[in-house]
């Protein structure tokens, strides 16, 4: 079962309760954050297994091609152009659709991979036991625009029929529906601020949009703040996971690259949300998610 963890915004606390949840709970922990993961400075896993993503872009023979712009009508992304008397391919803007190669009556238009990330694979320790979860995590190339093909080849590697933990990008672009589009669940992290606010709304109707039973985590939860975060979540009639309470220690922990958990305090607090969060799991009819996503 999988479980993505999102935020309307960055920096709200979704690798912070990812993490956490996926080390304490016994789950997985695959980071789709794919232009900044950082779930493996918390978890230290070991990889062993670490390879690139690639993306096809087309090659033009241009002693064959007639520029006749079939193929720049056919790219429904903007990635060629005829321009000073040939044909010129963006590959930046290119996804790696084929439908130029598909156009082309001239056999002019070839494919050719580019390298654009890299996947990892390994594991790490959990609490005490000596057993280890799996760790997955994607890593787009630095000027690389398109994050899906990489989002995509670390979901594909998921084998586990267990509980894996999406730590999912920030935001609610298409990154984030690319990971959503295998959730079964998804925790909404959000902090007792407008700007929270204004994002969990944002994060919420879009796993409304798609059909996925969802629960809110207040992170850097105080009391006197949070109360506008209540309100907003019992109107949209969403549970409330939990609270992850502010404090100067759960800043100096995550500032060292320290999980909370190692904290009694936050150790509970987690173990609570983990509860909480695996009733509603239990809860949730597969069987129905599995008709959403034949349709999406
Ligand atoms: S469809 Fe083929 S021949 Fe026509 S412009 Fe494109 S590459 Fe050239
Ligand atoms: S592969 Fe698809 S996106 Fe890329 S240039 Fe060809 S039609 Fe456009």
């Amino acid at each position: 079962m999988n479980v993505a963890v999102l935020s309307g915004k960055g920096g709200a606390g979704k690798t912070t309760v990812a993490v956490n949840l996926a080390w304490l709970m016994h789950w997985n922990y695959i980071d789709v954050d794919v232009e900044a993961p950082n779930g493996h400075i918390f978890l230290k896993p070991h990889i062993n297994k670490r390879d690139t993503v690639n993306t096809l872009v087309p090659v033009v023979d241009e002693d064959k091609c007639k520029l006749c712009k079939s193929c720049v009508k056919a790219c429904a992304f903007n990635a060629l152009m005829i321009s000073a008397g040939r044909l010129q391919v963006f590959q930046e803007l290119c996804h790696g659709c084929g439908a130029c190669v598909l156009s082309c009556t001239h056999d002019a238009i070839t494919e050719v991979e580019r390298p654009i990330g890299i996947f990892e694979h390994g594991q790490f320790n959990y609490e005490q036991n000596g057993s280890q979860g799996e760790f997955l995590s994607g890593l787009l190339n630095i000027n690389e625009p398109m994050a899906g093909p990489v989002i995509h080849s670390v979901t594909q590697m998921i084998s586990s029929d267990e509980i894996n933990i999406i730590d999912c990008s920030p935001g609610a672009s298409c990154n984030v529906v690319k990971a959503l589009k295998i959730a079964d669940f998804a925790v909404l992290v959000t902090e007792p601020t407008a700007f929270g606010l204004h994002d969990l709304d944002i994060a919420g109707a879009l796993v409304k949009t798609m059909n996925i039973p969802s629960g809110v985590v207040i992170n850097r939860s105080k009391p006197e703040y949070d109360h506008k975060i209540v309100n907003y979540i019992e109107t949209q009639n969403l549970p409330l996971l939990g609270r992850v309470p502010y404090s100067r220690k759960a800043a100096e922990l995550y500032s060292e690259g320290r999980l909370l958990v190692e904290d009694v305090k936050y150790h509970a607090i987690f173990g609570a949300i983990g509860r909480i969060l695996s009733a509603h799991l239990n809860r949730t009819d597969k069987s129905l998610h599995k008709i959403r996503k034949d349709q999406l």
